[in-house]
């Protein structure tokens, strides 16, 4: 949690530093309007530039958070960013520059530059926020985002350097050319850098193995000599496969379904959903990975001291569950655990055979529920689907007193957050791995 403070502490302090250099330093107004409007414009462009540092997967950041709050940070601060560098302009003219900054075609270059920037900036907000809804393919949205983040802070630091009184003083024009080459190092970094050094020393797919009907799991060695990434039971990576020629070269997240008491390999466990991973079962013995791990706070390893633990699966959700089992199997791990496994079809259950010989045996002290809701006539199993009724005929008197981690496509999940709130279990013994970022 240190951390954390620490990381708000940085990110606060990064933010609000132009605005205690121009407020202490500078040349300053009596007038509160303009004063405002201006402190709007730095800490705005201030919050562009760590919004590179917070796209960048630095693990230092993510490890206090988690990646998904991180992502989820950076978005509501670009709106943030977006609402103050709005109004930066609206103030300076209601302040005494007039209207005419708004609305007058006759402004020097630079103005208009910034007013681009904004116009810019907002339809990038716009785009991202609505991306599922446009039906924006992911890789697209993308490469337009990484063309637009750049051009953005190029358009308003020439813009602030120009037009900005407070910019002539020494320590804020040094502060905006440090700001600017760490905004430009992070993007190179993330998108060009890093990519390169893990390509150089990608992995090998040493076992491609069918689970089900459109499920495979992808066994991925690293380079000889070189040991596989600490991570936790639970967590995910980033891989980019280097395959065939005519199959996509995407990185796509997926969770690490080995245990790291595995030395030889990671694995992820992939079910065919989409453009990209339906040629997954296409992949080969010998291809090659790019693979950028470990993130995430999915881990029954970061609370020791839980020991009473019901994991709710939906379909491909079990993978996380299953690094965990591994790992509680493999260390001889006295947890009890209720596994709750939710799917449509017995022909669909994943790693059925492994949690049957887990169950017996004895570490963890696994009980495993399946709970099919479109199951063939000889079914004599649960069915329907997970609810209320049945996680309390499950768990027993005191679902109060057990941690539950749910993983499993948006609608059950959401329904069974709402039952387990409903049952009055406290939020801090829900736990949830969500398998998309654009929620
Ligand atoms: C933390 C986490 C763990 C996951 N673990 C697993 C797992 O163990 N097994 C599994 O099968 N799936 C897992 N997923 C889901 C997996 O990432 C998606 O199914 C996969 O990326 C979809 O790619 P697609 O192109 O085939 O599907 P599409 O239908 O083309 O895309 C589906 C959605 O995924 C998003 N998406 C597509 N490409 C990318 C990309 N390159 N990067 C980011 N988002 C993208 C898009 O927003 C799109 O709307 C996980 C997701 C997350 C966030």
């Amino acid at each position: 949690m240190t951390g954390g403070i620490l990381c708000i502490i940085l990110y606060t302090g990064f933010v609000v530093l132009p605005v205690i250099l121009a407020t202490f330093l500078g040349s300053g107004s009596e007038r509160f309007i303009p004063e405002l409007g201006k402190n709007f414009g730095l800490m705005g462009f201030m919050i562009l530039i760590a919004q590179f540092i917070l796209a960048a997967r630095i693990k230092w950041i993510e490890r206090a958070f988690g990646f998904d709050i991180v992502i989820r940070y950076h978005k509501n601060m670009a709106v943030l960013a977006g609402c103050l560098l709005l109004f930066h302009p609206l103030l300076l003219a209601a302040g005494g520059r007039g209207w005419q900054l708004i609305a007058g075609l006759k402004m020097p270059w630079y103005i208009w530059l910034g007013k681009v920037a904004l116009l810019v900036l907002l339809l990038n907000i716009f785009v991202s926020s609505f991306q599922t809804s446009f039906k924006l393919k992911y890789e697209k949205w993308r490469l337009g985002h990484d063309i637009l983040g750049p051009l953005i802070i190029v358009m308003a630091f020439t813009h602030s350097w120009i037009m900005g009184d407070d910019l002539e003083l020494a320590s804020m024009k040094t502060l905006w050319i440090f700001a600017l080459i760490l905004a430009i190092f992070m993007f190179l970094y993330h998108v060009m850098i890093r990519p390169w050094r893990l390509k150089r020393c990608s992995y090998r797919v040493v076992d491609v193995q069918p689970e089900t009907e459109n499920v495979w799991t992808i066994k991925m060695t690293p380079p000889e000599g070189a040991d596989i990434y600490d991570y936790l039971p639970g967590q995910f990576h980033f891989v980019t496969f280097y395959r065939q020629m005519n199959l996509p070269v995407e990185e796509h997240h997926w969770t690490i379904s080995s245990s790291p008491t595995e030395e030889d390999y990671v694995s992820s466990t992939i079910k065919a959903l989409g453009d990209f991973t339906s040629t997954i079962g296409k992949t080969k013995k010998g291809d090659r990975a790019a693979v950028h791990g470990a993130f995430g706070r999915f881990s029954h390893v970061l609370h020791p001291e839980e020991k009473d633990l019901v994991f709710i699966a939906g379909g491909i959700g079990i993978t996380p569950f299953m690094s965990m089992l591994r790992h509680m199997r493999k260390t001889m791990d006295t947890h009890s655990v209720l596994l709750i496994f939710a799917n449509k079809k017995e022909a669909q259950i994943v790693f059925r055979d492994e949690l049957a010989e887990m169950e017996k045996g004895g570490h963890p002290r696994l009980k495993v529920i399946h709970v099919l809701s479109r199951p063939d006539e000889d079914w004599k199993g649960e069915t329907g689907y997970v609810d209320r009724e049945k996680i309390e005929r499950f768990c027993g008197a005191d679902p109060g007193g057990k941690v539950f981690y749910v993983c499993g496509p948006a609608p059950m999940r959401r329904a069974i957050i709402a039952d387990l709130r409903n049952m009055h279990v406290p939020d801090e013994r829900i736990r949830m791995e969500i398998f998309s970022f654009l929620e």
